[in-house]
């Protein structure tokens, strides 16, 4: 028994209160308990001194791997910095590597198809790439760039703080999952991603070579969609 509004009650604030820094980090009571102390709660300073500004100037002049000898600009990320949803894909290619702009070519305008067909714009979204400068001639990303370029994609999850990931293709969903098992196992069910749920789907690139495939992304998409709440453009006024 608690003792009506005795210690058991404290305790219980006490408690709630203890899970919201962990939340929220220590900037929530800065000043107010001993630095000792919040290392011994394990409450992290970390969050607040972060800001996807300085994510993207440390992504401009990122020199960590031979890829920033070919790119012509690093492609950091675009989108809503309080998005619901963040997509992530693979790496730049040719024309992002251009306009310093995720998925903007043939893959990406598809993409931008599919984000309309959930009844939201670019702009509603955060869209992003495990790399973040174009291996020459697109070809897969080596261990060792995904090794170097791994933290701000990181760092970028953990300001936006999605409510979904969803990966797009192989190399973002293996390496956010941290598994080798395909694309075609991962697909069309959720998984986590340090407590955020991520669905895996298939790159819209591939989706221009198989067509056949994009039924199977729609009903991802839709998962999705329903966790999120929303509902197509073309389902509304149905009822
Ligand atoms: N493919 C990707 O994975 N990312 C892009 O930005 C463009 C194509």
């Amino acid at each position: 028994m608690n003792g009506g509004g005795g210690l058991g009650a404290k305790l219980h604030a006490l408690r709630l209160e203890l899970e919201t820094l962990k939340i929220h980090g220590h900037e929530y009571i800065d000043g107010v308990l001993p630095p000792d102390w919040l290392k011994r709660l394990d409450v992290k300073k970390k969050k607040q001194e972060d800001s996807l500004e300085k994510i993207t100037a440390d992504i401009r002049e990122c020199k960590l791997c031979p890829l920033c000898k070919t790119r012509t600009q690093t492609v950091p990320g675009v989108g809503n910095p309080r998005a619901r949803l963040m997509f992530v894909g693979e790496a730049p290619g040719a024309d992002e590597d251009k306009q310093g702009e995720p998925f903007v070519g043939r893959a990406g305008q598809l993409l931008t198809r599919m984000i309309g067909a959930m009844g939201l714009a670019r702009e509603d979204v955060f869209i992003a790439n495990v790399l973040k400068c174009r291996p020459p001639e697109n070809r897969t990303p080596l261990p060792a760039e995904v090794e170097k370029c791994e933290p701000y994609l990181i760092r970028q999850i953990d300001m936006i703080r999605p409510e979904i990931i969803c990966s797009l293709g192989g190399v973002a969903s293996s390496t956010l999952l941290k598994t080798e098992t395909t694309i075609s196992k991962l697909r069309g069910n959720f998984h986590s991603y340090h407590d955020t749920p991520l669905m895996p789907t298939f790159h819209p690139s591939y989706l221009l070579r198989n067509e056949s495939a994009k039924k199977d992304v729609w009903n991802d998409l839709q998962m999705v969609m329903k966790r999120l709440g929303l509902v197509a453009p073309a389902e509304q006024g149905k009822s």
